[in-house]
Protein backbone atom coordinates (compact mmCIF):
# COMPACT_ATOMS: atom_id res chain seq x y z
CA UNK A 1 0.00 0.00 0.00
CA UNK A 2 1.76 3.39 -0.50
CA UNK A 3 -1.26 5.50 -0.95
CA UNK A 4 -3.32 7.68 1.56
CA UNK A 5 -6.84 10.31 0.55
CA UNK A 6 -8.18 12.06 3.62
CA UNK A 7 -11.07 13.37 1.14
CA UNK A 8 -13.60 11.57 -0.84
CA UNK A 9 -12.46 9.05 -2.74
CA UNK A 10 -12.73 9.45 -6.39
CA UNK A 11 -13.13 6.81 -8.92
CA UNK A 12 -9.76 6.00 -9.52
CA UNK A 13 -9.45 5.76 -5.90
CA UNK A 14 -11.92 3.04 -6.01
CA UNK A 15 -10.89 1.40 -8.48
CA UNK A 16 -7.43 1.40 -7.07
CA UNK A 17 -8.62 0.04 -4.04
CA UNK A 18 -10.74 -2.82 -5.75
CA UNK A 19 -7.49 -3.91 -7.85
CA UNK A 20 -5.44 -3.97 -4.96
CA UNK A 21 -8.07 -6.27 -2.80
CA UNK A 22 -7.93 -8.49 -6.23
CA UNK A 23 -4.42 -9.35 -5.90
CA UNK A 24 -3.95 -11.69 -3.06
CA UNK A 25 -0.67 -10.41 -2.25
CA UNK A 26 -2.56 -7.23 -1.12
CA UNK A 27 -4.32 -8.62 1.67
CA UNK A 28 -4.49 -5.83 4.30
CA UNK A 29 -3.38 -6.79 7.75
CA UNK A 30 -6.52 -4.64 9.42
CA UNK A 31 -9.61 -3.04 7.70
CA UNK A 32 -10.96 -0.54 9.96
CA UNK A 33 -14.37 0.54 9.55
CA UNK A 34 -15.42 3.81 11.10
CA UNK A 35 -13.02 6.66 10.81
CA UNK A 36 -14.42 8.72 13.72
CA UNK A 37 -12.31 9.14 16.93
CA UNK A 38 -12.06 5.26 17.66
CA UNK A 39 -11.15 3.89 14.11
CA UNK A 40 -8.71 7.15 13.87
CA UNK A 41 -6.61 6.05 16.86
CA UNK A 42 -7.25 2.47 15.75
CA UNK A 43 -5.48 3.14 12.16
CA UNK A 44 -3.01 5.41 13.64
CA UNK A 45 -2.12 2.82 16.03
CA UNK A 46 -1.82 0.26 13.73
CA UNK A 47 0.40 1.95 11.23
CA UNK A 48 2.81 3.01 14.08
CA UNK A 49 3.44 -1.36 14.21
CA UNK A 50 3.56 -1.14 10.82
CA UNK A 51 0.71 -2.19 9.43
CA UNK A 52 -1.17 -2.45 6.09
CA UNK A 53 -4.27 -0.53 6.93
CA UNK A 54 -7.35 -0.07 5.43
CA UNK A 55 -9.85 2.52 6.94
CA UNK A 56 -13.24 2.95 5.73
CA UNK A 57 -15.55 5.52 6.22
CA UNK A 58 -18.94 7.31 5.21
CA UNK A 59 -18.66 10.51 6.65
CA UNK A 60 -21.76 10.45 9.14
CA UNK A 61 -22.30 9.42 12.78
CA UNK A 62 -21.77 11.55 16.24
CA UNK A 63 -18.65 13.09 14.94
CA UNK A 64 -19.38 15.02 11.94
CA UNK A 65 -22.05 17.40 13.36
CA UNK A 66 -21.17 21.23 14.76
CA UNK A 67 -20.08 20.27 18.01
CA UNK A 68 -17.14 21.47 19.89
CA UNK A 69 -15.56 18.75 22.14
CA UNK A 70 -14.99 20.36 25.55
CA UNK A 71 -13.53 17.82 27.46
CA UNK A 72 -10.82 16.06 25.59
CA UNK A 73 -7.59 16.92 26.78
CA UNK A 74 -4.98 19.56 25.71
CA UNK A 75 -7.83 21.40 23.78
CA UNK A 76 -8.04 24.54 26.89
CA UNK A 77 -10.87 25.84 24.25
CA UNK A 78 -12.52 22.57 23.38
CA UNK A 79 -12.01 21.73 19.86
CA UNK A 80 -15.02 20.71 17.36
CA UNK A 81 -15.15 17.48 15.91
CA UNK A 82 -14.20 18.01 13.11
CA UNK A 83 -11.96 19.70 13.14
CA UNK A 84 -10.45 16.54 15.56
CA UNK A 85 -11.33 14.26 12.82
CA UNK A 86 -9.54 16.30 9.87
CA UNK A 87 -6.83 16.66 12.90
CA UNK A 88 -6.20 12.87 12.81
CA UNK A 89 -6.67 12.04 9.49
CA UNK A 90 -3.32 14.59 9.00
CA UNK A 91 -2.05 12.32 11.47
CA UNK A 92 -2.64 9.76 9.62
CA UNK A 93 -0.99 10.98 6.26
CA UNK A 94 2.45 10.55 7.86
CA UNK A 95 2.24 6.91 6.99
CA UNK A 96 1.28 6.66 3.77
CA UNK A 97 3.15 3.04 3.16
CA UNK A 98 0.85 1.92 5.82
CA UNK A 99 -2.48 3.41 5.49
CA UNK A 100 -5.68 3.66 2.38
CA UNK A 101 -8.45 5.76 3.48
CA UNK A 102 -11.04 5.21 1.25
CA UNK A 103 -14.92 6.74 1.52
CA UNK A 104 -17.19 4.15 1.49
CA UNK A 105 -20.03 2.63 3.14
CA UNK A 106 -18.90 -1.14 4.45
CA UNK A 107 -22.40 -2.80 3.42
CA UNK A 108 -20.99 -6.70 4.04
CA UNK A 109 -18.63 -8.57 5.53
CA UNK A 110 -17.57 -12.58 6.26
CA UNK A 111 -14.72 -14.37 7.16
CA UNK A 112 -13.05 -15.71 9.98
CA UNK A 113 -10.16 -14.96 12.10
CA UNK A 114 -7.75 -17.80 10.39
CA UNK A 115 -8.65 -17.49 6.73
CA UNK A 116 -9.34 -13.73 6.76
CA UNK A 117 -12.07 -11.47 5.80
CA UNK A 118 -13.55 -10.06 2.82
CA UNK A 119 -15.81 -6.71 3.01
CA UNK A 120 -17.87 -5.18 0.78
CA UNK A 121 -18.94 -1.64 -0.94
CA UNK A 122 -21.17 -1.70 -3.82
CA UNK A 123 -18.87 -4.20 -6.69
CA UNK A 124 -15.73 -3.64 -4.36
CA UNK A 125 -13.80 -6.07 -2.18
CA UNK A 126 -11.26 -6.30 0.09
CA UNK A 127 -9.34 -8.71 2.06
CA UNK A 128 -7.76 -7.86 5.40
CA UNK A 129 -6.80 -10.52 8.18
CA UNK A 130 -8.38 -8.94 10.80
CA UNK A 131 -11.40 -6.44 11.21
CA UNK A 132 -12.04 -4.07 13.62
CA UNK A 133 -15.48 -2.08 14.03
CA UNK A 134 -15.38 1.16 14.96
CA UNK A 135 -19.03 2.37 13.46
CA UNK A 136 -20.86 4.57 16.29
CA UNK A 137 -24.76 4.86 16.40
CA UNK A 138 -26.69 6.94 14.98
CA UNK A 139 -28.41 9.16 17.16
CA UNK A 140 -32.32 9.82 17.48
CA UNK A 141 -32.81 13.40 17.55
CA UNK A 142 -35.71 15.09 16.55
CA UNK A 143 -36.41 16.34 13.40
CA UNK A 144 -37.89 19.05 12.17
CA UNK A 145 -37.49 21.32 9.33
CA UNK A 146 -33.88 22.63 9.99
CA UNK A 147 -32.84 20.45 12.53
CA UNK A 148 -29.58 19.01 11.54
CA UNK A 149 -27.73 22.82 12.13
CA UNK A 150 -28.90 22.52 15.30
CA UNK A 151 -26.77 19.49 16.62
CA UNK A 152 -24.11 20.95 18.76
CA UNK A 153 -24.75 24.17 18.41
CA UNK A 154 -28.15 24.14 20.25
CA UNK A 155 -29.23 20.64 20.22
CA UNK A 156 -27.22 17.94 22.55
CA UNK A 157 -27.96 14.48 24.10
CA UNK A 158 -25.78 14.41 27.14
CA UNK A 159 -24.81 16.25 30.42
CA UNK A 160 -21.47 15.23 30.76
CA UNK A 161 -20.67 16.59 26.95
CA UNK A 162 -22.48 19.95 27.14
CA UNK A 163 -24.06 20.62 30.93
CA UNK A 164 -21.30 22.93 31.77
CA UNK A 165 -21.90 25.10 28.86
CA UNK A 166 -25.85 25.56 29.34
CA UNK A 167 -25.35 26.85 32.76
CA UNK A 168 -28.15 28.80 34.21
CA UNK A 169 -30.26 28.62 30.45
CA UNK A 170 -33.76 27.93 29.63
CA UNK A 171 -33.22 23.65 28.45
CA UNK A 172 -35.79 21.26 26.80
CA UNK A 173 -35.25 18.00 28.08
CA UNK A 174 -37.39 15.62 25.20
CA UNK A 175 -37.87 12.52 26.14
CA UNK A 176 -40.60 10.07 27.61
CA UNK A 177 -38.34 7.70 30.20
CA UNK A 178 -36.84 7.48 33.09
CA UNK A 179 -33.69 8.34 31.39
CA UNK A 180 -34.99 11.87 30.02
CA UNK A 181 -36.88 12.14 33.76
CA UNK A 182 -33.10 11.20 35.03
CA UNK A 183 -31.08 13.60 32.58
CA UNK A 184 -33.46 16.44 33.51
CA UNK A 185 -32.90 16.02 37.02
CA UNK A 186 -28.97 16.16 36.69
CA UNK A 187 -29.64 19.18 34.07
CA UNK A 188 -31.66 21.10 37.18
CA UNK A 189 -28.48 20.36 39.24
CA UNK A 190 -26.72 23.07 36.55
CA UNK A 191 -29.98 25.58 35.58
CA UNK A 192 -33.13 26.08 37.83
CA UNK A 193 -35.20 26.70 34.15
CA UNK A 194 -35.66 22.73 32.81
CA UNK A 195 -38.81 21.38 31.15
CA UNK A 196 -39.37 18.12 30.30
CA UNK A 197 -40.96 17.50 26.85
CA UNK A 198 -41.86 13.69 26.08
CA UNK A 199 -42.77 13.96 22.15
CA UNK A 200 -44.41 10.68 22.49
CA UNK A 201 -48.10 9.08 22.26
CA UNK A 202 -46.07 7.13 24.85
CA UNK A 203 -45.50 8.19 28.45
CA UNK A 204 -42.69 5.76 30.26
CA UNK A 205 -41.41 7.99 33.26
CA UNK A 206 -42.14 6.15 36.19
CA UNK A 207 -44.28 7.21 39.32
CA UNK A 208 -40.95 7.48 41.02
CA UNK A 209 -39.51 9.64 38.47
CA UNK A 210 -42.61 11.59 38.25
CA UNK A 211 -42.53 12.67 41.82
CA UNK A 212 -38.93 13.72 41.76
CA UNK A 213 -39.76 15.64 39.11
CA UNK A 214 -42.73 17.24 40.67
CA UNK A 215 -40.84 17.64 43.63
CA UNK A 216 -38.10 19.96 42.06
CA UNK A 217 -40.52 21.81 39.92
CA UNK A 218 -40.38 20.38 36.49
CA UNK A 219 -42.85 20.89 34.25
CA UNK A 220 -43.80 17.79 32.31
CA UNK A 221 -45.40 18.31 28.92
CA UNK A 222 -47.18 15.70 27.27
CA UNK A 223 -47.12 16.86 23.60
CA UNK A 224 -45.08 16.51 19.96
CA UNK A 225 -42.92 19.17 18.76
CA UNK A 226 -43.94 20.01 15.24
CA UNK A 227 -41.41 22.29 14.69
CA UNK A 228 -38.83 24.84 15.51
CA UNK A 229 -37.48 28.73 15.37
CA UNK A 230 -33.97 28.78 15.06
CA UNK A 231 -31.11 31.05 13.55
CA UNK A 232 -27.44 29.54 11.98
CA UNK A 233 -28.42 26.70 13.97
CA UNK A 234 -28.96 28.04 17.32
CA UNK A 235 -32.88 27.16 18.48
CA UNK A 236 -35.16 30.28 20.22
CA UNK A 237 -38.19 27.67 20.38
CA UNK A 238 -39.97 25.18 20.15
CA UNK A 239 -43.40 24.85 18.69
CA UNK A 240 -45.91 21.57 19.79
CA UNK A 241 -49.02 19.73 18.09
CA UNK A 242 -51.37 21.34 20.72
CA UNK A 243 -49.85 25.03 19.85
CA UNK A 244 -47.82 25.69 22.23
CA UNK A 245 -44.57 28.05 22.03
CA UNK A 246 -41.21 26.79 24.16
CA UNK A 247 -39.00 29.60 24.47
CA UNK A 248 -35.33 27.71 25.31
CA UNK A 249 -31.92 28.43 24.87
CA UNK A 250 -31.07 24.40 24.55
CA UNK A 251 -32.67 21.25 23.95
CA UNK A 252 -31.60 18.00 25.19
CA UNK A 253 -32.79 14.81 23.16
CA UNK A 254 -32.76 11.70 25.53
CA UNK A 255 -34.13 9.72 22.37
CA UNK A 256 -31.93 7.03 22.77
CA UNK A 257 -29.44 5.45 19.72
CA UNK A 258 -29.50 2.61 17.39
CA UNK A 259 -25.79 0.96 17.67
CA UNK A 260 -24.65 0.81 13.69
CA UNK A 261 -23.97 -2.97 13.96
CA UNK A 262 -25.45 -4.57 11.05
CA UNK A 263 -21.63 -5.81 10.08
CA UNK A 264 -21.34 -6.90 14.05
CA UNK A 265 -24.59 -9.15 13.19
CA UNK A 266 -23.30 -10.67 9.87
CA UNK A 267 -20.13 -11.53 11.45
CA UNK A 268 -22.24 -13.14 14.01
CA UNK A 269 -20.80 -11.21 17.39
CA UNK A 270 -22.43 -11.24 20.56
CA UNK A 271 -24.25 -8.24 21.07
CA UNK A 272 -25.87 -6.94 24.28
CA UNK A 273 -29.31 -6.28 24.62
CA UNK A 274 -29.29 -2.37 23.45
CA UNK A 275 -27.69 -3.58 20.54
CA UNK A 276 -24.30 -2.79 21.36
CA UNK A 277 -20.80 -5.16 20.33
CA UNK A 278 -19.65 -7.23 23.75
CA UNK A 279 -16.22 -6.66 23.98
CA UNK A 280 -13.58 -7.48 26.87
CA UNK A 281 -10.93 -4.96 28.16
CA UNK A 282 -8.96 -5.36 25.39
CA UNK A 283 -11.57 -4.90 23.02
CA UNK A 284 -11.90 -8.31 21.45
CA UNK A 285 -15.17 -9.42 20.57
CA UNK A 286 -16.67 -13.36 20.60
CA UNK A 287 -15.26 -13.92 17.45
CA UNK A 288 -11.27 -14.12 17.30
CA UNK A 289 -9.78 -11.42 14.55
CA UNK A 290 -12.54 -9.41 15.38
CA UNK A 291 -12.53 -5.90 17.60
CA UNK A 292 -14.77 -3.50 18.19
CA UNK A 293 -14.09 0.14 19.65
CA UNK A 294 -15.93 3.65 20.66
CA UNK A 295 -19.78 4.26 20.92
CA UNK A 296 -20.55 0.55 19.18
CA UNK A 297 -19.71 -1.11 22.59
CA UNK A 298 -20.42 -0.22 25.91
CA UNK A 299 -17.80 -1.07 27.44
CA UNK A 300 -17.08 2.92 28.55
CA UNK A 301 -18.92 6.15 28.39
CA UNK A 302 -19.35 7.39 24.94
CA UNK A 303 -16.82 9.85 25.02
CA UNK A 304 -13.99 10.67 23.09
CA UNK A 305 -11.70 10.09 25.62
CA UNK A 306 -13.02 6.59 25.85
CA UNK A 307 -13.39 5.97 21.85
CA UNK A 308 -9.89 6.92 21.07
CA UNK A 309 -8.70 4.92 24.45
CA UNK A 310 -10.75 1.56 22.83
CA UNK A 311 -9.31 2.41 19.25
CA UNK A 312 -5.73 2.16 20.47
CA UNK A 313 -6.57 -0.95 22.66
CA UNK A 314 -8.19 -2.35 19.86
CA UNK A 315 -5.27 -1.98 17.56
CA UNK A 316 -2.55 -3.71 20.22
CA UNK A 317 -4.54 -6.37 20.29
CA UNK A 318 -5.24 -7.02 16.71
CA UNK A 319 -1.64 -6.33 15.88
CA UNK A 320 -0.53 -9.07 18.58
CA UNK A 321 -3.14 -11.41 16.93
CA UNK A 322 -1.12 -10.94 13.69
CA UNK A 323 2.38 -11.92 15.35
CA UNK A 324 3.88 -15.07 14.37
CA UNK A 325 4.10 -17.56 17.21
CA UNK A 326 7.50 -16.69 17.94
CA UNK A 327 6.56 -13.25 18.89
CA UNK A 328 4.42 -13.93 21.40
CA UNK A 329 4.02 -15.09 25.54
CA UNK A 330 0.88 -17.27 24.92
C1 LIG B 1 -23.98 16.87 19.87
C2 LIG B 1 -22.86 16.03 20.39
C3 LIG B 1 -21.95 16.57 21.28
C4 LIG B 1 -20.91 15.80 21.79
N1 LIG B 1 -20.00 16.40 22.62
C5 LIG B 1 -18.97 15.67 23.09
C6 LIG B 1 -18.01 16.28 23.95
O1 LIG B 1 -18.06 17.48 24.24
N2 LIG B 1 -17.02 15.48 24.43
C7 LIG B 1 -16.91 14.14 24.13
O2 LIG B 1 -15.99 13.48 24.57
N3 LIG B 1 -17.83 13.56 23.31
C8 LIG B 1 -18.84 14.28 22.80
N4 LIG B 1 -19.77 13.69 21.97
C9 LIG B 1 -19.69 12.22 21.76
C10 LIG B 1 -18.63 11.87 20.70
O3 LIG B 1 -18.92 12.56 19.51
C11 LIG B 1 -18.65 10.36 20.49
O4 LIG B 1 -18.41 9.70 21.72
C12 LIG B 1 -17.57 9.95 19.48
O5 LIG B 1 -17.80 10.57 18.24
C13 LIG B 1 -17.54 8.43 19.30
O6 LIG B 1 -16.58 8.11 18.34
P1 LIG B 1 -16.73 6.80 17.46
O7 LIG B 1 -15.51 6.79 16.58
O8 LIG B 1 -17.00 5.63 18.29
O9 LIG B 1 -18.05 7.01 16.58
P2 LIG B 1 -18.42 8.14 15.49
O10 LIG B 1 -17.76 9.40 15.80
O11 LIG B 1 -19.91 8.12 15.40
O12 LIG B 1 -17.79 7.58 14.15
C14 LIG B 1 -18.29 6.41 13.53
C15 LIG B 1 -17.91 6.48 12.06
O13 LIG B 1 -18.20 5.21 11.46
C16 LIG B 1 -18.64 5.44 10.13
N5 LIG B 1 -19.40 4.27 9.70
C17 LIG B 1 -20.47 3.69 10.31
N6 LIG B 1 -20.86 2.59 9.62
C18 LIG B 1 -20.01 2.48 8.57
C19 LIG B 1 -19.89 1.53 7.49
N7 LIG B 1 -20.73 0.48 7.37
N8 LIG B 1 -18.90 1.72 6.57
C20 LIG B 1 -18.04 2.77 6.67
N9 LIG B 1 -18.11 3.70 7.68
C21 LIG B 1 -19.08 3.54 8.61
C22 LIG B 1 -19.48 6.71 10.23
O14 LIG B 1 -19.51 7.38 8.98
C23 LIG B 1 -18.71 7.52 11.29
O15 LIG B 1 -17.83 8.46 10.70
C24 LIG B 1 -20.80 14.44 21.41
C25 LIG B 1 -21.70 13.89 20.49
C26 LIG B 1 -22.71 14.67 19.98
C27 LIG B 1 -23.66 14.08 18.97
Amino acid sequence: MNRSTDGPADDRTAAEVADTAAAPAEVADAAVVGAGPAGLSAALYLARYNRRVLLFDTGHGRSTHHQVNHNYLGFPDGVPTVELRRLGLAQLARYPQQVRVARHRITGVRGNGADGFVLAAQQHRWRARTVLLATGVLDHFPHFPGWEPCVGRSMFWCITCDGWENRGRRVLVVGHTDAAAGEAMQLHALTDDVTLLTNSQQDGISGKFRARLRAAGIPVLHDRLRGAEAVDGRLRAVLTERGRRIALDALFSIQGATPENVLARELGLKLADTGHIVVDTEQKTSVPGVYAAGDITSLHSHQVTAAVHEGAQAASAANYFLYPPELRAD
